[in-house]
């Protein structure tokens, strides 16, 4: 899923890179500039999520407002049941890799609350055992071809090499005005790559605030540049998967768009500022929140 193509590993060395080292990240919007404007968040009394500061679904941000002030969960779909369902999976799996558990979709499979699945079991199990199998098999196919070259190698050192991500890390976005519980999808150290995974979803411009804004949290944290994104989007069709990359530099553009939406957010929740609805027609039942806007 995070695993870069030959094409795409060329595209990031010979064009991405290139560009990012001359187009340069201005030093107040890098992550560790957190105590100063314009990263330094306004309102300190409240901490949003990744999600709820970088979703676009609803067009004035009302979802928010009902989400945070409101306190209103709204009603989850079978579309969002199956994007939780395949987020787990593919971090499961990985996870599963790294750590040498085993790797058997059955099992993983009894563990899940399906009484806390707003879908059908048999709607979302296949395409969850796809998307393990399928994961499984790269797995193995590069672990076979890095042992392959690499003969003293430690298996601790293989693994790492062979899957080098950090899974759902765990960080705090305190210092930016968010939770300090975040979990990002995934994160490359050997590339520095931030990834963010998308189930379903047809690309979007503002799907980039979301790994843009994981890399700043990073960069407040650690210390560290990280001027690489990309987005995911994970899609099953019939029989099969598709898995396509929008990888794309961490420009002062979209970090400046990023601190306008977390800023914008923030300000209802602190202000407890409802921002009404936009025109229906903008509005989709698909919405977590249509039956409250629309009742
Ligand atoms: S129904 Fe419309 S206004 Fe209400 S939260 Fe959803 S997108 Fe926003």
């Amino acid at each position: 899923m995070y695993f870069l193509s030959d094409l795409e590993h060329k595209y990031l060395i010979h064009r991405l890179l290139p560009a990012a080292r001359e187009a340069r990240v201005s030093a107040e919007l890098r992550g560790w500039s957190w105590h100063q404007p314009p990263l330094k968040p306004y309102y300190e009394d409240v901490k949003l999520p990744m999600y709820a500061v970088c979703s676009k679904y609803c067009p004035t941000g009302r979802d928010i407002y009902l989400n945070f002030v409101e306190k209103i969960s709204g009603t989850l779909n079978s579309r969002m049941a199956l994007g939780k369902i395949l987020h787990g999976v593919v971090s499961d799996c990985l996870q599963a890799f790294l750590q040498k558990r085993s790797l058997n979709f059955e099992l993983w499979e009894q563990k899940i609350r399906w009484d806390e699945i707003p879908a059908k079991r048999e709607e979302v199990l296949e395409p969850a055992r796809k998307v393990w199998e399928y994961l499984v098999k790269i797995c193995e196919a590069r672990y076979v071809d890095i042992a392959s070259s690499q003969p003293y190698a430690s298996e601790q050192d293989l693994l790492a090499s062979t899957v080098p991500f950090l899974v759902e890390h765990k960080i705090s976005g305190e210092l930016l005005g968010l939770s300090g519980l975040l979990s990002l999808d995934c994160y490359d150290y050997m590339r520095a790559i931030m990834f963010d995974l998308k189930v379903g979803d047809k690309p979007q411009d503002w799907h980039r605030l979301a790994p843009v804004g994981y890399s700043i949290v990073f960069e407040s944290v650690h210390e560290v540049p990280v001027d690489v994104c990309c987005v995911v989007y994970l899609n099953l069709t019939g029989n099969h998967i598709l898995v396509k990359k929008d990888l794309f530099f961490a420009s002062d553009e979209l970090r400046n768009m990023w601190i306008e939406e977390r800023d914008r957010k923030l300000e209802i929740v602190a202000e407890r500022r409802d921002p009404g609805r936009p025109e229906r027609s903008q509005c989709t039942e698909e919405c977590r929140y249509y039956q409250v806007c629309y009742s």
